[in-house]
Parts: structure tokens; sequence; C-alpha cells
């Protein structure tokens, strides 16, 4: 059984003061027998804030990027042993964000992978494609590029403390989500590439995460897909309400 989890992107919102409320607020609503995983990724100089409000409740911190060096002469840069000393659960490596704005290839976030697994972070390493290509039909293929190169020479072992999170870029911040049966069809794929690079027991255990304009109004038929095991949310995660009611997506509420 895969544990769904739900992930709170914050993208580069919020003064150390409002990340701080967001949180408690997030923290108190959530219910207490909640099963699934629930995480939040602020800014670098919130990470701190939020740990300390988070830390006596079962919400995991993430950061949004980090450096693949752990060390030295990186003006400018957070290395993996920085985000794990201040109480990183988990790092975002791959945002469509961080490849289109800053340039970021499938080399160096391989390089990212690897040493933030080496340095006992798990990952959220987010994939997919932009409208040009999904128009042109190229959706399966750059999935099958993005894949193949960003796991490169990791082993079924890491492979457990990795989750994908397909984002088509077309759908991020942009309100326009992709129809449930879109993102069950590309996670479908990944599976089946995971299968092909790994073996089926991989293929079957990697969770999968759908992100791009995810809503309190669309998460519940989402998630009632089979192949769709939570959601990275950016804009709705800002909002303590809205998010919550992500959370508490249907299937969690009618049990
Ligand atoms: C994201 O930041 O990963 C994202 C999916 O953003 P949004 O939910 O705002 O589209």
């Amino acid at each position: 059984m895969r544990k769904p989890m739900i992930a709170g992107n914050w993208k580069m919102h919020l003064t150390r003061k409002e990340a701080g409320e967001l949180a408690s607020a997030i923290k108190k609503g959530l219910d207490p027998d909640l099963k699934h995983e629930v995480l939040l990724a602020p800014s670098f100089t919130n990470l701190e804030t939020v740990k300390n409000i988070i830390s006596d409740s079962k919400i995991l911190l993430s950061a949004q990027n980090m450096c693949w060096e752990e060390k030295g002469a990186f003006t400018g840069e957070v290395s993996p042993l920085q985000l794990k000393d201040i109480g990183c659960d988990y790092v975002i490596i791959g945002h469509s964000e961080r490849r289109k704005i800053f340039g970021e290839t499938d080399e160096t976030l391989n390089k990212k992978i690897k040493s933030a697994l080496k340095n006992n972070l798990k990952v959220i390493f987010c994939i997919g494609e932009t409208l040009e290509e999904r128009e042109n039909n190229q959706t399966y293929r750059i999935l099958q590029t993005q894949i193949q190169n960003g796991l490169k020479e990791i082993s079924k072992e890491d492979l457990s403390r990795i989750v994908i999170a397909y984002e088509p870029v077309w759908a991020i911040g942009t309100g326009k989500t992709a129809t449930p049966e879109q993102a069950e069809d590309a996670h479908i794929f990944v599976r089946k590439e995971i299968s092909r690079l790994y073996d089926t027991e991989a293929s079957d255990n990697i969770r999968i995460l759908y992100g791009g304009s995810v809503k309190a109004e669309n998460i519940d038929e989402l998630m009632a897909k089979p192949n769709i095991d939570g959601a990275l949310v950016g804009g709705e995660s800002l909002k303590a309400d809205k998010f919550l009611r992500v959370i508490h997506y249907q299937k969690v509420l009618s049990k």
C-alpha cells in the first residue's frame, strides 16, 4: 500500500511571521487520526520557524531546492548538510520553475538527487511536459527522458526514498488543471517507465503525486484515481482553510 502525501510548496512567498501563522493554522486544523503524510515546503529563511511549529506534529518539512555540494565556495547556495541540520525531511528537486527560470538540467538534478539521498534527505522529484510538448504529442518522450536522466545510477533501494511529482508545466499556477484522466494516464506511463528501469515491485511502490492547480474543488476527483498517490500544491497551500480541505480529501473524509 502506498501512503498518500499532500505537499504544500509555498514557493517564494511569506515572511517568517506569515509562514509561522500559516503553519500553526494548518497544524491546528489537521485531523489527529490522519494516516497519510502532510508536508510543508517553505522558503529557506522560513524553514526554522516552521520546523519549530510543526516539530510536535506529524507534518513533514521540505526545502524547495538545494546545491549538490555539501560545503565550499558556492555563494548563494544551500547545502544538504544545512537542510538536514535545520530539520528537513525532504527536498523538492527539479521543480519546473527551477528547470525553466534557473536553467537546471537533468544532469544537475541527478547530482542533486544523489547528494540529497547520501545526506539522508528524501526527495520529491518533479517532472512534466510543457504545453508545446503536449500539443506535439511528446509528453511520454519528455517524461521518459526526465525520468531516465534524473534517476541515472540511482539504486532500487534509494528509489524507495524518492517521490515523483508529475507536474505538467502548463497546469502550474495557471488555474488549468489536467483532467483526472490526463493525470492518471501520465502516472500510468511513469509507473511503466519505473517498471522498465527497475522492476514491478519498485513501480508498484513508488509514490506519484500530481501537481498543477490542485484546489479544494478538484482534489477529490484527482485522488479518486488509483495511480494518483497525492498532490504537490502551490497557490492553494497558501490558504489554510483551502489547503486543509485538500489535505482532508474525500477518500479520507468518507472513512
Ligand atoms: C507547484 O508549485 O508545484 C504547483 C503545482 O503550483 P500550483 O498548485 O499553484 O499550480
